[in-house]
């Protein structure tokens, strides 16, 4: 059984990640969404709140699992026996980064490969920072985080209606 983990910060989920969440899902047997805990940026919804918009939004998808970790992406790897680290690449800045942290992860795990997605070309500009600085301004999201996670942003800014309404 192949098993892949994606691991990430998800704050907010965007249109971004489901659709690297969705593609990887149909390459592996399992797949696992990380959702880091340790972030050293102080993130705007808890990591408990981050895994349970994950699990609304990837619940049609059977092979999809959520959980959070801490620490060394490697450790929970190997924990899980996973075979392969999924990461979205948008674009060259994202490049540098995640290149040398793919061949780190080699050397602490040699026996876990990092397999790149490349972003879909109407998702290649999305983040989960700038969704939160639209949100925060009360701009319009709808075409960047999946339906059901909307209202649960702009509430986060004390926004309780949504503004495209
Ligand atoms: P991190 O803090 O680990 O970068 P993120 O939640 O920002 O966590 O992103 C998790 C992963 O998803 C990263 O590999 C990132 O490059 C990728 N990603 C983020 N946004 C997109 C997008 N719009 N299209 C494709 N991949 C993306």
């Amino acid at each position: 059984m192949k098993t892949a983990i994606y691991p990430g910060s998800f704050d907010p989920v965007t249109l971004g990640h489901l659709d690297i969440i969705k593609r990887s899902a149909r390459l592996v047997d399992h797949l696992i969404v990380g959702v880091l805990n340790n972030n050293t940026k102080t993130p705007l919804f808890s990591v408990d709140e981050r895994v349970n918009m994950l699990e609304d939004v990837t619940k049609d998808l059977d092979n999809v699992e959520i959980l959070s970790f801490s620490g060394l992406l490697v450790d929970f790897a190997k924990e899980h026996n996973v075979q392969a680290i999924i990461r979205g690449l948008r674009a060259v800045t994202d490049f540098e980064y995640e290149l040398a942290m793919s061949q780190t992860n080699r050397v602490a795990n040699p026996d876990v490969d990092t397999i790149f997605l490349n972003t879909s070309l109407k998702y290649a500009y999305l983040s989960s920072s700038m969704v939160k600085e639209m949100a925060m301004y009360g701009g319009d999201i709808s075409k960047f985080v999946p339906e059901q996670i909307i209202d649960r942003v702009y509430q986060k800014y004390g926004i309780a209606v949504r503004n495209n309404k």
